[in-house]
């Protein structure tokens, strides 16, 4: 997380301390740093453009329900961005962020009518469709709407992506995608649906994967299936490898980016030369948790130091519902704090407020610590406040984007008023 270090020790956000923006934001706080983020989106587009692809020869469509406000989406767009949506809240969202929805595809296993309609008047690129029966409901929609749908199908190339397992998608018993087994009969359907145009094959097998050999054996079953298409004269103009890359939580080696996409398109170039006389295939990316994650950390303030005779537990303001992942699927967060080199240290567990014995943001973390010192958990730009929930009446942190040494607020805490407002009492 280079672009959050300590200078004069005191931990910044690029050029902008925590303790300055806790204090004039409040916490619990998410701060997020602008050069991070187009620094981990960078590496994906440089390294389609050292591969000699353009933005029609690769898309990299940044996964929304990662992070979703609407800054971070602005931001992204504006360095060339496309977006994997899952519902019709994040495509009006990438509108409201000034995205171009003809860059957006539509992922999820339970797409409502009014969502495909929704995604057809804003004419978007590609439906990643999970199941016949959607198929069939989305060839009936865009019938109704006198349009025809772009398609690809999200096929499960069943190969093992070595992580937790609430996190891996492409194995047989999951509910994503259809089987490897049954795509050649769901793409000879869908080819035979008038308001369906196949255009294009997906996968994604999980997230948080360290090593690209999973992805790279998914792309072999892609291409094997690519190829099984051509000959009986379906033929997709793009393959989507989907996201997952992991990031540094603790001591992971993820993938360096560059490395994963060289080794993927010398191989899709390969088989293009082999095969197809060397016409190209745009190649498309849906990368979430290494565009964002360790571009933002959670910002909490230690409430209570309480030593019982098994453990040593720091309430801080943050809880589960601000930060879902360690209650979760037991996720790793480092936590630091915000003032460096303090003497006394103890382990810790670092607990919020919430009434469940799941709320707990870390364990066992060696901290010196006063109440009143604010922390940072770290790489929680992604699926934290997307997941935040107001549990507890809590209302959701606020959001700041860091650029240089100017911060902007990108979301307001929510007040209590607002968690009700929506709600009437019956009389
Ligand atoms: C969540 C998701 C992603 C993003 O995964 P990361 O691990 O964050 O890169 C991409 N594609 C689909 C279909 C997803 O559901």
């Amino acid at each position: 997380m280079s672009h959050f270090s300590y200078r004069n020790g005191v931990l910044h956000a690029e050029q902008v301390s925590l303790d300055a923006l806790a204090r004039q934001y409040g916490s619990p706080l998410y701060v997020y740093s602008k050069a991070a983020l187009v620094e981990n989106f960078s590496a994906y587009a440089d390294a389609c453009r050292k591969a000699g692809r353009d933005s029609e020869g690769a898309l990299i469509c940044y996964s929304v329900k990662s992070n979703s406000n609407l800054a971070v989406l602005n931001l992204l767009g504006q360095q060339g961005s496309g977006f994997d949506i899952v519902s019709g809240g994040e495509l009006l969202r990438v509108i409201a962020a000034g995205g171009d929805p003809r860059k957006v595809i539509f992922s999820g296993v339970g797409k409502g009518r009014d969502e495909m309609k929704l995604a057809l008047q804003h004419d978007i690129l590609c439906f990643n469709v999970e199941s016949i029966p959607e198929l069939h409901r989305l060839n009936e929609v865009a019938g109704e709407a006198g349009k025809r749908a772009r398609i690809s199908l999200r096929v499960n190339p069943n190969v093992d992506a070595k992580t937790h397992p609430y996190i891996s998608t492409g194995l047989k018993e999951n509910k994503f995608g259809v089987a490897y087994e049954d795509a050649l009969d769901c793409y000879r359907t869908a080819a035979s649906l008038p308001n369906i145009e196949v255009v294009g094959i997906d996968c994604h097998i999980g997230s948080q994967l360290l090593d690209d050999a999973p992805l790279l054996e998914a792309l072999d079953k892609v291409i094997e299936l690519i190829d099984q298409l051509a000959a009986e004269n379906i033929h997709v103009h793009h393959l989507d490898i989907g996201g997952g890359i992991g990031i540094t939580y603790d001591d992971e080696k993820p993938v360096a980016i560059g490395d994963y996409l060289a080794r993927l398109f010398a191989r899709v170039d390969a088989w293009r030369k082999e095969k197809y006389a060397g016409a190209a295939i745009k190649v498309m990316f849906e990368p979430g948790r290494s565009i964002v994650g360790n571009a933002g950390v959670l910002v909490t303030e230690v409430q209570y130091l309480k030593h019982s005779e098994a453990k040593n537990f720091a309430v801080v303001d943050a809880a589960m519902n601000d930060l879902m992942r360690p209650a979760m699927y037991q996720a790793w967060h480092g936590v630091q704090t915000v003032r460096q080199e303090q003497n006394g240290a103890q382990v810790y567990d670092v607990v919020g407020p919430v009434c469940e014995s799941g709320d707990w943001l870390a364990r066992e973390r060696e901290l010196a610590i006063q109440p009143g010192d604010l922390l940072a958990l770290t790489s929680a730009g992604a699926y934290g406040m997307t997941m935040a929930s107001n549990y507890n009446t809590r209302g959701r942190a606020a959001e700041v984007l860091v650029d240089g040494e100017r911060a902007h607020l990108i979301r307001k805490r929510e007040n209590p008023a607002d968690l009700f407002a929506l709600e009437s009492i019956v009389s």
